[in-house]
């Protein structure tokens, strides 16, 4: 469903006409070498478009301006390997509407100790050309990622493919239609906020339905795509013995694959991203979407629970960076801490609604009470996450901004085996540990929802928020509560003096 390939990145090169047509042919030779070798590597998602070499104002702000209006460019990478005088960049980059990305490279990996003349001082001047730039960029105080080192560097290479995977998420927001079934689970706040803000600044709109919009596509299921659909959650998971044909609660998942079918239509119909749910505001569903809700994540749609739009548009995103990476990305909850000060965990879950992206072996098809809601108990895929690396990622609306919190953290094995757990589970500890790092994310104010992602890391998120230019705070192996009690009174000021974005 999500597909990167669909994007471009375009290429843009600087000089001027003082070089003289020979080198600029070298100038254009050079960078289309490094366009195609950008473009074949593993690490980058879409098509690397190389331009002409740009060498006066109008060619800088003629680019830009086709830039903005091709659908398919979600981004731009600059590069000066000769001097380009920054002038010439002034109107172009007030008009770039699209995000940018300054590649601090040099066509010559080595200096060529023993023949090193004039000629290749002439030619490789990205050290001081790309500085012109960088100033000017700052000086305009815009948003961008600057990349340093050669373009055959794989860490180059990765780090320009993070923003790459970002750029093509930002585009796939822009116009992005989010259904919110029912309103907010009452009284609650953190899942509240200003959906207009939301658009403005990030591009995506929510959309409220009434539930029996929902009913009437769950309605519509034929008998043949039910059974279509039992039987590949046969081929999928180990469905529990009480949920098999005949039965004690076989209508269970019926009913469950019905909901899926219903909301599967409902979105497709209205081309929709990501949704909401909640579970106070079930009117004509017989159970809690559990199994629909955790399918569709998988298939890359936004979710979240008890109306909270904001992470599920979050969940569509960060489903849209990790397209094609190793590792899940799925909505999560801070659920249930171990406290035992030797070995303090948080236990990450949620009633029902966790992506089986994450999941590490095949999931156990299950139905069981919810204990909340007053409805049918609701059908759900149960299941552990693999151990290692992950982020938990959190956007709250601080009333003058959106701020987004990063945590990083260690996915581990539970100290013993949990088999009446009735959801599926994940284990970790927030770095640089529960006190500290709970400590951190609760005077930031993030929420207890978040999008936890086995594919990112924090510096997709990093170039997220540049991207947004949205607040962004990342508690990391480093972070101290005096340090980052600091930063949060600071951040403060600047969103006060400044613009707020
Ligand atoms: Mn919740």
């Amino acid at each position: 469903m999500i597909r990167l390939d669909q994007y471009e990145i375009w290429f843009l090169t600087g000089s001027q006409h003082l070089y003289g047509k020979e080198t600029l042919e070298q100038v254009a030779q050079h960078s289309q070498k490094i366009v195609a070798t950008l473009s074949d590597c593993a690490s980058i998602p879409t098509k690397i478009i190389f331009k002409p070499v740009l060498t006066t104002p109008e060619e800088i702000t003629q680019i830009v301006r086709a830039s903005n209006n091709d659908d398919r460019c979600v981004g731009v990478i600059a590069w000066m390997h000769t001097f380009s005088p920054a002038k010439n960049w002034i109107a172009g980059l007030s008009a770039l509407q699209k995000p940018l990305a300054h590649l601090h490279t040099q066509f010559n990996q080595d200096i060529p100790w023993s023949e090193i003349d004039m000629d290749f001082m002439n030619l490789n001047q990205a050290a001081h050309g790309d500085r012109e730039f960088g100033f000017m960029a700052t000086r305009m105080r815009l948003q961008r990622k600057v990349v340093v080192g050669h373009w055959q560097d794989q860490e180059v290479q990765a780090r320009l493919g993070a923003w790459i995977r970002v750029a093509c998420a930002w585009a796939d927001a822009q116009g992005m239609r989010v259904v919110r079934f029912g309103d907010n689970m009452r009284s609650v706040a953190v899942t509240e906020g200003d959906k207009v803000e939301a658009q403005l600044r990030l591009g995506y709109q929510v959309y409220g339905y009434g539930l029996g919009d929902l009913v009437e596509h769950i309605q519509a299921v034929s008998e043949g795509d039910l059974r279509q659909l039992l039987e590949l959650y046969q081929a999928q998971y180990l469905v529990a013995d009480d949920l098999q044909t005949g039965g004690e609660h076989h209508d269970s998942v019926r009913e469950a694959a019905r909901i899926e079918l219903g909301l599967r239509s409902f979105l497709v119909n209205g081309n929709f991203k990501a949704f909401t749910t909640t579970f106070e505001n079930l009117h004509g569903l017989v159970q809690l979407p559990g199994i629909a809700a955790q399918r569709l994540m998988a298939d890359g749609y936004g979710f979240g629970a008890e109306g909270d739009w904001r992470t599920s548009a979050l969940l569509r995103t960060m489903k849209v960076m990790a397209s094609g990476l190793a590792g899940g990305t799925s909505f999560m909850e801070d659920y249930t801490y171990h406290l035992k000060p030797t070995g303090m965990k948080v236990l990450g879950s949620h009633m029902l609604e966790i992506c089986p992206s994450i999941a590490d072996s095949q999931p156990k098809l299950e139905v069981h009470p919810l204990g909340i809601g007053g409805k049918a108990d609701p059908v759900r895929l149960v299941f552990d996450a693999p151990t290692g690396n992950a982020i938990n990622a959190s956007i709250i609306d601080m009333g003058n901004r959106l701020r987004m919190v990063v945590n990083d953290v260690d996915v581990v094995v539970a100290d013993e085996p949990m088999p009446k757990l009735p959801v599926a589970r994940v284990m970790w500890i927030p770095q640089p540990s529960l006190k500290v790092g709970a400590a951190a994310w609760i005077y930031a104010g993030g929420a207890h929802h978040t999008v936890f992602s086995q594919a990112l890391t924090a510096e997709h998120m990093m170039d997220y928020a540049e991207i947004a230019q949205i607040e962004l705070l990342h508690i990391t192996q480093d972070t101290t509560l005096h340090q980052f009690k600091n930063e949060l009174r600071w951040n403060e000021m600047f969103y006060l003096l400044g613009r707020g974005y």
